[in-house]
């Protein structure tokens, strides 16, 4: 039996992949390499090139392929681009998970672990949040994930499908192996871009916003390990086997850095000045995201191993310079 990750040529999706192959699994990967890289798929995993959105192509690997579970990454993630391009967030984000569910339901596949977002919530009426809180997104990224969510939660009862959606916070950092790590192109990330100073392809990291209500003034986010949101998964897909329920989990470390707070923590780790441009506050935006993790921790037995913020920008840090 085969484990499906789609979007598994991407940043957490990559990450995933090879925690499944280091335990054991066989996977199988769907990616259409619009965002993802073929440099950062596992040269052990099945690898289909090609759109969720094809009902062919994603059929053909179902039949090729003994899947009995599917975790779902292949999405458009950008809050920016969506605030600009909803229609095309809603097409490929939504319609993605109909034809999705929609092929798993056709070959009885009934599992499913979803990459949902903390963007779910917009601005949030307290810190730190919870899943039963008010989900009131701000911009279309948002508002897909939670769409995407829905259609799930109707999925259940009607199909008896089952499924796990893990809203991370902030991915960040990279595999202490230093072969995959955090790339986007191109890149919007505020830690790959922090850290594009240090290795001279940018001469200073733009703050995008010093006017919002918290402690100096920036964004507050709460900064979770790739390897960590990896790990998550696969104890979601074993939950999802040992209890045949539907859950909807927050995937972030508990504490929030403000944007400033990142950059100083960048400059200890690369030794280097790192200048800042303040710029106007990106649309889209909320001033503070941080999870209440309980529940992951009492649901699925998580533990985030990287709770340090300096170690997680150095673990992004290595890859960088191994790369280069
Ligand atoms: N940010 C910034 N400068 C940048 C990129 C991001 O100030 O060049 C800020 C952004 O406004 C947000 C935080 O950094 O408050 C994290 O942004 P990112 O795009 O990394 O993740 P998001 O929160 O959108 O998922």
């Amino acid at each position: 039996m085969a484990i499906l990750v789609v979007g598994g040529a991407g940043y957490i999706g990559s990450h995933t992949v090879y925690e499944l192959i280091e335990r054991g699994e066989d996977v199988v990967i769907v990616d259409n390499l619009q965002t993802g890289f073929r440099s950062l798929i596992h040269p052990q995993a099945h690898f289909y090139e090609g759109d969720l959105r094809d009902r062919e192509f994603l059929e053909h690997v179902f039949e090729q392929e003994p899947i009995e579970g599917v975790i779902h990454f292949a999405a458009n993630s950008l809050v920016g681009v969506s605030m600009k391009e909803p229609l095309e967030y809603f097409d490929n984000n939504v319609y993605g998970m109909i034809v999705l569910l929609e092929t798993m339901h056709a070959h009885n596949v009934r599992h499913i672990v979803f990459s949902s977002t903390a963007a779910t919530y917009g601005e949030p009426e307290r810190i730190p949040i919870e899943e039963t809180d008010p989900t009131v997104p701000t911009n279309p990224y948002g508002e897909t994930k939670l769409a995407m969510e829905k259609i799930m939660k109707w999925c259940d009862p009607a199909y008896g499908m089952k499924y796990v959606a893990l809203r991370y916070f902030n991915a960040c950092g990279a595999h202490p192996n230093k072969k995959i790590g955090e790339l986007h192109d191109p890149e919007t990330h505020l830690i790959p871009l922090i850290l594009q100073v240090p290795q001279g392809r940018r001469e200073a990291i733009s703050v995008f916003g010093n006017d919002y209500p918290t402690k100096d003034g920036t964004c507050i986010r709460d900064y979770i390990h790739v390897c960590d949101l990896a790990d998550a998964h696969i104890r979601a897909l074993r939950y999802l086997n040992e209890h045949e329920q539907s859950a909807t989990i927050n995937l972030g470390n508990g504490e929030g850095y403000s944007v400033l707070e990142i950059i100083e923590a960048a400059r200890k780790v690369t030794n280097h000045p790192i200048p800042v441009r303040m710029e106007p506050r990106r649309a889209g935006d909320p001033a503070r995201l941080v999870a209440n993790p309980e529940k992951a921790k009492n649901l699925l037995g998580w533990e985030p191993k990287y709770t340090d913020i300096e170690k997680i920008i150095e673990t992004a840090w290595n890859f960088y310079t191994n790369a280069s």
